[in-house]
């Protein structure tokens, strides 16, 4: 753990001078360390992300001197492994590394309410963050950090006795903390994700269970009970554990979904609140989870139906693009693998009168999984950037496949071949980084091109 009294006077290294490393180094700065922020990358490639930085800050650019070694303690950027040959030397050198998230933590007065799962964590952080802003007013405030934007190191150090942090915490973050103890957590799901970093499925789960390794039995954590691999680390947590099911209702289930409503244990009562008006059982998951955090944190019944009638989504994430001549558009740029795509799948299906945009940047997975689905409910495949020839080919004989090249393409064809009622849905199973900055950028760009279609009454 981080104890910033125990390293007065010791100069502070940031490794990694990113978004969150810029931030951290502020932050130390400011609380009176004087900081050394070294990259790797040239200043050059780095420049923009320098301005504001407090005068303490030095900046080492291009590579690691021998000063790194010099410093007293360090903070490490999330992602940079731990093979790195830096942190081996800080490590063998026996100067102590801790993370960005638990730097910040330690100069924060608020309450943790920490947010981890392989899917849903932005939707579920940002939803429990409009339930604890409601909480909370007038007295205290909640403040939304983490992987969802904003850098922890921004926001939880302004967090005051009786506001409340409520955080996205990625894999890379929690295997960087030797000591995190959120109020209350949860674990939405656990599927394989980020193997590549993490090295293997035992040590990606591993380090999703560092959200809840120091709580204890008086701390609520919530797990999804539908999911083996949470059932399994809620038996071995120390947590008060509690379960919700989109599946399965009633008996030992702290919230389930019932006659299209959400019941939450409360007490010795049973709540029940409309859900958010997004589609998808996967959002009823993310709106149960985010409801039982609330609940345990001290939100009251009426601040949930109240929140959940105004939710409306996250920006990327199946949200509605507006209609073209009676055609819906729906920009879902977040999917970037397979797996989200066959969730936004199952969440429009039911209309069987689906285009689906796909392609980009291909991650090496098969498309093969959405054959089922596309047979179900697309009408027909408009692909798009560096991967569409696989995806042609794997796709084949499920529905008719259109090569379109670019998202502008895909969306004047489906305008020439869809009916009225028939939705498009740009889901691209890819990341973006073939033909756009980001999934954001992709997002932004789509919904801008149907805004013009709109106008033009195309
Ligand atoms: P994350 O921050 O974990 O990536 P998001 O809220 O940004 O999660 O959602 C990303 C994608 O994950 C969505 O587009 C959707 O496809 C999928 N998703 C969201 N919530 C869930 C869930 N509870 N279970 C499974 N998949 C989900």
């Amino acid at each position: 753990m981080f104890i910033p009294s125990r390293f007065k006077g010791k100069r502070a290294l940031v490794i990694g001078a990113g978004k969150s490393g810029a931030a951290c180094a502020n932050l130390l700065a400011s609380r009176g360390f004087d900081v050394l922020l070294t990259e790797k990358k040239p200043l050059a490639e780095i420049k923009s992300r320098l301005k504001g930085l407090h005068r303490r800050v030095t900046v080492e650019a291009g590579g690691h001197g021998p000063a790194a070694l010099a410093c007293g303690f360090a903070v490490k950027s999330p992602g940079l492994s731990h093979a790195n040959p830096l942190i081996a030397a800080l490590k063998k050198a026996r100067v102590p590394v801790f993370s960005e998230i638990e730097t910040a933590l330690a100069f924060s007065a608020g309450k943790l309410l920490a947010v981890t799962g392989t899917n849903g964590k932005t939707t579920t952080t940002v939803l429990l963050g409009e339930l604890m802003k409601a909480a909370l007013k007038p007295r205290g405030r909640a403040l939304v950090c983490g992987n969802v934007g904003t850098p922890a190191a921004e926001v939880a150090a302004k967090a005051r006795p009786g506001d409340a942090v409520v955080m996205e915490v990625s894999s890379y973050q929690l295997e960087d903390s030797s000591c995190l103890k959120p109020a209350v957590a949860c674990v939405l799901n656990i599927t394989p994700d980020h193997l590549d970093h993490h090295g293997s499925m035992a040590a990606y789960v591993a380090a999703k269970a560092r959200v809840f390794a120091f709580q204890d039995k008086s701390s609520p954590c919530v797990f999804n009970y539908e999911d083996p691999a949470c059932r399994r680390l809620a038996r071995r947590g120390p947590s008060k554990a509690l379960f919700f099911s989109s599946r399965r209702r009633g008996g030992a289930l702290s919230a389930w979904v019932h006659a299209e409503q959400l019941c939450f244990r409360h007490g010795a009562k049973v709540l029940r609140v409309r859900p958010p008006a997004l589609p998808g059982a996967h959002n009823l998951e993310n709106a149960m989870c985010a409801g039982l955090m609330a609940l345990a944190a001290g939100a009251k019944p009426a601040h949930l139906q109240k929140v959940f009638s105004a939710f409306k989504g996250v920006e990327h994430r199946i949200e509605p693009a507006g209609s073209v001549n009676g055609v819906r558009f729906v920009n879902d740029s977040k999917a970037t693998n397979v797996d989200s795509t066959l969730v936004a799948l199952k969440a429009l299906g039911a209309a069987r009168s689906l285009w689906l945009i796909l392609g980009g940047l291909g991650k090496g997975n098969p498309y093969t999984p959405l054959i089922p689905f596309i047979r179900k409910s697309v009408k027909g495949v408009l692909t798009i950037g560096e991967d569409a020839p696989r995806i042609e080919r794997e796709l084949a004989g499920a529905c008719p496949v259109i090569t379109a090249l670019t998202m502008q393409n895909a969306c004047r064809e489906i305008l020439q071949l869809a009916a009225r009622g028939d939705t498009a849905l740009f889901s691209p199973a890819c990341a973006s980084f073939d033909q756009f900055k980001d999934f954001e950028d992709r997002g932004r760009k789509f919904k801008a091109f149907v805004k013009t279609l709109r106008r033009r009454g195309r």
